[in-house]
């Protein structure tokens, strides 16, 4: 091997040495008091992760169960609700609730396009029946960042819930649960929290309490009553992933120390870094204006094999990228920036990028992109990345 292996894909997600080391402690049982003081260890961690006063739920599972805990607990069969589906995990959110026999009114974006809150608001109006919004805080397939922070202005004019499947937000940009009025905020281990995969986290409102407590324990596995009752005596209600627990305590632990205003910071930068990169190259980014912080998605010229272009970036750099999913597959390179990834990373994604595209037959324009992409990267630094309210 002579190059380094970079994991540059939108998870799984490099680790920090801290955190490898804690996944390879000795193994503890789940009832006895060493597991208990890592349950009380974590829930300030989390509080401060997502940004509320509720309790944040571990569970044993993807970040897709985590999805399917909040439709299963919050909603009952009949109940419509509304879909913002702006790419593959918009429609995953579509097929959740179908399998729960929700009816669903879907909002369908363009590829790139986020979702207008006027467009919701529009939405809920014209149907009073609808009791949810389910919409992604990052959709992770196509780089587009959806404007939560007033989408929960409209939910909460409408008295509807609004739940965010924040898996590729949380940790890497800006999504402060209360202060939003998110009522249901979930993320999975492996993007932002620098953990394998295998372990979701999620936290309801108060309201959205009451709602469960309305609709009532329904799912076996699920059951969040359940599992808030073991979360609050620092227990769970089946065997949890002791390890990743052990782990998610070193990282929440890094998240404190490093505090989140400077994990944002620097994740507005490394986005600014990767779109200079890509633009000075001389190629499209798919989202234009609301895009995520923890990837970017860029647009191949037609005629150039996404495949090709991955393994190569792969095989003779030692990057690994991802491609697009669905009919996006071929066209796209998502270049992940989340996680345990610093400045050099994206440096170095940049050149396997390069390298590919030259390979695959591209035209490669600027000879300047690296310099490019490191200046943008200064200047975010320095200025700031946009504000939000918290
Ligand atoms: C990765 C991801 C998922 C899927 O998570 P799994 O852990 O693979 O189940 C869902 N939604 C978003 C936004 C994601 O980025």
């Amino acid at each position: 091997m002579l190059n380094k292996l970079r994991l540059l894909t939108p998870g799984p997600t490099p680790l920090p040495e801290e955190v490898r080391l804690a996944l390879a402690k000795d193994m503890i049982h789940h009832r006895k008091r060493d597991f208990v003081q890592i349950m009380e260890r974590i829930q300030p961690g989390l509080k401060y992760l997502f940004g509320t006063a509720q309790q944040v739920l571990p569970l044993s599972c993807s970040g897709t169960g985590a999805m399917h805990a909040a439709v299963t607990n919050l909603f009952a069969p009949g109940e419509k609700v509304l879909v913002v589906e702006g790419g593959k995990f918009g429609e995953r959110w579509r097929e959740i609730a179908q399998a729960r026999g929700l009816v669903v009114t879907s909002l369908v974006l363009e590829n790139g396009q986020a979702v207008a809150a006027e467009e919701v608001r529009a939405a809920l109006t014209a149907d009073p029946a609808l009791c949810g919004v389910l919409v992604q805080a990052s959709e992770t397939s196509t780089g587009v960042l959806h404007p939560v922070h007033e989408l929960g202005q409209v939910t909460r004019d409408k008295d509807v819930l609004l739940v965010v499947d924040g898996i590729s937000a949380v940790g890497i940009s800006p999504c402060p649960m209360d202060a939003w009025d998110i009522d249901c905020l979930l993320t999975g281990s492996q993007k932002g929290l620098m953990l394998p995969p295998g372990l979701a986290l999620l936290a309801l409102s108060a309201r959205a309490w009451d709602k469960v407590r309305s609709v009532g324990p329904t799912d076996f596995y699920f059951n969040l009553l359940a599992e808030r009752d073991k979360s609050l005596g620092h227990q769970t209600l089946f065997t949890s992933p002791v390890n990743l627990l052990q782990g998610l305590a070193v990282s929440l632990d890094l998240f404190k120390e490093q505090t989140l205003e400077a994990v944002y910071a620097k994740q507005w930068a490394l986005t600014s870094m990767a779109r200079a990169g890509a633009t000075s190259m001389g190629l499209e980014l798919l989202a234009t204006t609301h895009f995520t912080w923890g990837l970017t998605a860029i647009k191949l010229p037609t005629g150039i094999d996404g495949g090709e272009v991955l393994k190569v970036a792969a095989e003779r750099c030692g990057v690994v990228m991802a491609g697009g999913q669905g009919e996006l597959k071929k066209s796209l390179v998502r270049l992940g920036h989340m996680g345990h990834v610093d400045w050099s990373d994206v440096l170095a994604g940049l050149y396997a990028l390069r390298e590919g595209l030259h390979a695959a037959g591209g035209y490669c324009a600027a000879r300047t992109y690296l310099e490019d992409a490191a200046s943008a990267y200064a200047e975010a630094l320095r200025d700031g990345c946009p504000e939000y309210r918290a």
